[in-house]
């Protein structure tokens, strides 16, 4: 029988969606999609100072924004849940029941403090710190004294010698030491299961096919993988994906500028950008083409293709992608998706057909949406601020000034400004001032924009229209 292909994303619910937790999501989800597979979300929320169920809406959210719709989780259901796994602890107490039951787990009454001062005298002696069974070596009527005594227990797995080894579909063979490891605790005093137990508990009841997540949990895999044994189940295909870095090879992080999916959604960037970006990071297709849409990265994405080495989080490339698809995508969905982007500023969305014309003349300038807000917001300002020396300089120059008369005087003489008006309005300006070039543009430009670059100054100014081109230039006049 041909194996079910069911994957899960496991995020914990104490914040927004960081971008390599994002990037595990796309990759478990593109595995689902080409694989006719399921793809499950499960909320690990057992720390429960930790998780709110604000950061689980937020990550719900994100995902959404993202385009990765899930088959199974806590808000759609599914045959293999509950899906938060703090509605799971009857499930993790019955399953440790099972391993008491096999002697692979028992109680361990040793205090933090305690532990923490073996661990530190044995690290002083150069010595391996993991528990030394103090625990294990407790007689069964010890046990029940100190459980009457009102000593609460935790629960640790009795890790059995030898070695443990798996075929990861990124890193290939993997060989792990036991002895490197103690026993660790798998059910704290509260009766919450720590994240190992936890993982492996629901990845096996959830028939999980092939645990695709970041390297940063390669080590875990070995005790997970004992669980699984212990509890009598056939592991699942790990699959660790390397870790994203900054530019100064340093784990991503806060220091690195925006790191979660939430930062860049208000910056402007693209769903579509992002899931190509995160997709091609230690990734490549073999046609060498950088440009991925949704559907190709699903034909072509294979672990075989992926890198083992981390990879480097490339803003300046990101940023190219991300103007890409502003470029590129089609104009009515471009202004339908920079609207949310326009509110608190002065831009009158009403008349769509203006804004319209705007964001078609500025697009290609923009490497985000909050970028085309900031371009066209001078389209809806009354006034133009002059704020640095350079253009309140130019514009004032004699022969600014000169520019400024003729084009007033020029414009007087047309009911309207089209393109084409503009352009030859600034003819007959050249002809009777002698002022050329950049001497004859770049004050007109200061005059209507503020600035001293921007887009096609004469769509500039029919888009401002007559009026509005008049009172600019009349500002500047000194
Ligand atoms: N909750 C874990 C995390 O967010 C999941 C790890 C895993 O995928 O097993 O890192």
């Amino acid at each position: 029988m041909e194996e079910q292909i069911r994957v899960r994303f496991a995020p914990s619910p104490t914040g927004h969606l960081h971008i390599g937790n994002a990037r595990t999501a796309i990759l478990n989800w593109i595995f689902a999609q080409k694989s006719g597979g399921t793809f499950v979300l499960r909320i690990e929320d057992t720390d429960v100072e930790r998780s709110s169920l604000k950061s689980e809406n937020s990550i719900f959210d994100d995902l959404k924004w993202l385009g990765l719709d899930w088959h199974e989780g806590p808000d759609v259901g599914g045959d293999e849940g509950p899906y938060r796994q703090s509605e799971r602890l009857e499930i993790y107490k019955e399953n440790l029941d099972l391993l008491k039951k096999k002697e692979r787990a028992y109680p361990c009454f040793c205090s933090e403090a305690e532990l923490e001062k073996k661990r530190k005298a044995a690290i002083a002696r150069g010595e391996n710190p993991d528990y030394d069974r103090k625990c294990l070596k407790l007689s069964q009527a010890e046990r029940e004294n100190l459980i009457q005594s009102g000593q609460k227990a935790s629960w640790r797995f009795y890790v059995r010698p030898g070695e443990v080894s798996w075929c990861d579909l990124v890193k290939d063979e993997l060989r792990f030491e036991t002895e490197n490891f103690g026993d660790f605790i798998i059910m704290r005093p509260d009766g919450t299961p720590t994240y190992n137990f936890a993982a492996a508990v629901d990845d096996g009841l959830m028939k999980i096919s092939h645990v695709i997540r970041g390297d940063d949990h390669a080590s875990n895999t070995p005790k997970q993988i004992l669980l699984y044994e212990s509890l009598d189940w056939t592991p699942p295909t790990f699959c660790h994906i390397p870790m994203i870095l900054g530019p100064d090879r340093a784990r991503l992080s806060k220091r690195h500028g925006a790191t979660s999916i939430h930062e860049f959604k208000l910056k402007g960037y693209l769903p579509e950008a992002l899931i190509n970006f995160l997709s091609l990071l230690s990734w490549s297709s073999e046609t060498g083409d950088e440009i991925l849409s949704v559907d190709r990265l699903i034909n072509e994405f294979d672990f075989e293709r992926m890198n083992k080495s981390p990879a480097i989080f490339d803003l300046t490339k990101f940023n190219w992608m991300n103007a890409y698809y502003i470029r590129n995508m089609e104009l009515d969905r471009l202004v339908d998706t920079t609207i949310p982007y326009l509110r608190e500023t002065k831009i009158d969305t009403s008349d769509r057909a203006r804004l319209k014309k705007i964001i078609e003349l500025v697009r290609d300038k923009a490497e985000s949406l909050t970028q085309i807000r900031e371009l066209v917001e001078p389209f809806y300002e009354e006034r133009v601020q002059l704020t640095d020396g350079k253009t309140i300089a130019l514009s004032s120059k004699d022969s600014s000034q000169k520019v400024y008369w003729a084009f007033l005087r020029y414009l007087e003489s047309y009911d309207t400004v089209e393109a084409k008006t503009f352009r030859s309005i600034m003819k007959q300006v050249q002809k009777e001032t002698g002022v050329m070039g950049k001497d004859l543009w770049m004050p007109i430009r200061v005059a209507l924009t503020g600035q001293l670059h921007g887009p096609d100054l004469a769509m500039v100014a029919e888009i401002l229209g007559k009026d509005t081109c008049q009172k600019l230039v009349k500002n500047l006049l000194v």
